[in-house]
């Protein structure tokens, strides 16, 4: 069996095993348990968000409304299109079943520690699997994977680091609720971002 075929054999058996995961509800943690990501092997570049949103739940695809249109506008500006990164790329994230609205209401909760070392197995083997070249992690939660200790966004967003022969670009959450990219300061650090980013596709790409 070749390589590539028992790769695609351990990818599949994965997302068989995402599929019907219902880790969070056995813990006792209320999530909505569809496993929301897309793309397979040969993706060289892998978006990994927070947790799914209500529509990213309901339509059953990765930043699916606003958000996606904004962190989409941001990468069309490195040279990226949409439709060709959602059919030959790979989006997941640090968990991936929907946790539901916050206590107060006001927007979705964030997935819990626990709920986050649940989930990270399956983080961990997508990204060995795919073994993507660049890596946008997009949002604290996500960018915290890769930058140990507390740092805050000004910190990151605008650097990149190599890690296990990888490219990290960190991206802000592109939430349209979120006051942070939208400071004259910070939309020059995702300037920077989508620079590098593009600056990196080349290597990418091979
Ligand atoms: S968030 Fe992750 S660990 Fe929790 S039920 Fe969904 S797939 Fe399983």
């Amino acid at each position: 069996m070749s390589e590539t075929t028992n790769r695609g054999q351990q990818l599949a058996s994965l997302h068989a095993r995402l599929g019907g995961c219902r880790l969070c509800l056995e813990a006792g943690y209320q999530v909505y348990p569809r496993a929301i990501f897309s793309g397979g092997l040969g993706a060289r570049l892998m978006i990994i968000g927070q947790a799914p949103g209500i529509t990213e739940k309901e339509a059953g695809r990765p930043f699916n409304a606003g958000s996606g249109k904004r962190l989409f506008q941001w990468l069309s500006q490195a040279g990226i299109e949409e439709t060709w990164f959602r059919s030959t790329q790979y989006m997941t994230s640090v968990t991936k079943c929907y946790p539901g609205r916050s206590k107060s209401g006001s927007g979705d909760r964030l997935p819990t520690p626990a709920e986050q070392r649940l989930c990270r197995p399956y983080l961990e083997a997508e990204i060995a699997l795919i073994d993507p070249a660049l890596i946008i992690p997009v949002g604290r939660l996500a960018i915290g994977l890769f930058y140990a200790g507390q740092f805050t966004l000004e910190e990151v967003i605008g650097t990149e680091k190599q890690l296990d022969g990888r490219w990290i670009i960190p991206l802000p959450h592109p939430s349209g609720a979120s006051r942070w990219h939208q400071a004259e300061s910070n939309r020059l650090r995702v300037q920077q971002a989508v620079q590098r980013i593009q600056a990196k596709l080349h290597f990418a790409q091979n």
